[in-house]
């Protein structure tokens, strides 16, 4: 059974260490960089990247995180997440730093406020079954990918689900619904790696 850690500075952890132990995975919270070193994958919840962003760096885990991914640790980030493991973002607050592993641009806050947040049916390629239920709160979408990317899932002809090699990540939160698809494909990914 993999271990899968949740980065626990801040935002829905618990809600995802649920949804882990539903895919049959051992979940636990993960805060400090020495703990990185138990784990066969991590999620990044969703919150507030820009104050993930700020407790990474005191935790100091910036570093030592961006390190494990680029050497390989299957990742999953969701909304605030996705923010984290983008190589470039857009409309962040100005020193906002994130762990990166996927080439592409991910704008913040980019459905908007008549938009803030919303439900919506979206078809994951690789989630079996029919569409899963996008929750979506003030929600980023992906802006452009670079080539080594697949789109994984859009909704109003915007990118809100990726994946490069072992890192996947979605602009919204299956880890909010009874509906724990997307963390089992997570889960064979880490089970694969
Ligand atoms: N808007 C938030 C951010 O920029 C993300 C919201 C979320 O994770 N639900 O980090």
């Amino acid at each position: 059974t993999p271990v899968i850690g949740v980065l626990a500075l801040q935002g829905d952890v618990r809600e995802h260490l649920v949804a882990l132990a539903e895919a049959d995975a051992l979940a636990r919270p993960v805060r400090r960089p020495e703990e990185l070193a138990e784990i066969d994958g991590l999620v990044i919840p969703g919150g507030e990247s820009t104050t993930m962003s700020k407790l990474a760096g005191v935790f100091g885990m910036l570093e030592p995180l961006r390190e494990r991914i680029r050497a390989g640790l299957p990742v999953y980030g969701t909304c605030a997440g996705m923010i984290m493991l983008a190589d470039k973002i857009l409309d962040g607050r100005e020193d906002q730093q994130t762990f990166g592993g996927v080439d592409m641009i991910v704008r913040r806050n980019a459905f908007g406020r008549q938009n803030e947040s919303f439900e919506a049916s979206v078809e994951v390629s690789g989630v079996e079954g029919g569409p899963v239920e996008g929750v979506f709160i003030r929600a980023p979408w992906v802006e452009s990918v670079g080539g080594e990317v697949e789109v994984l899932a859009r909704h109003d002809g915007h990118t809100v689900a990726v994946r490069q090699g072992n890192v996947l990540a979605t602009s919204f939160h299956p880890e909010l619904t009874g509906d724990h698809r997307v963390h089992a494909l997570f889960v064979e990914m880490v089970r694969g790696a």
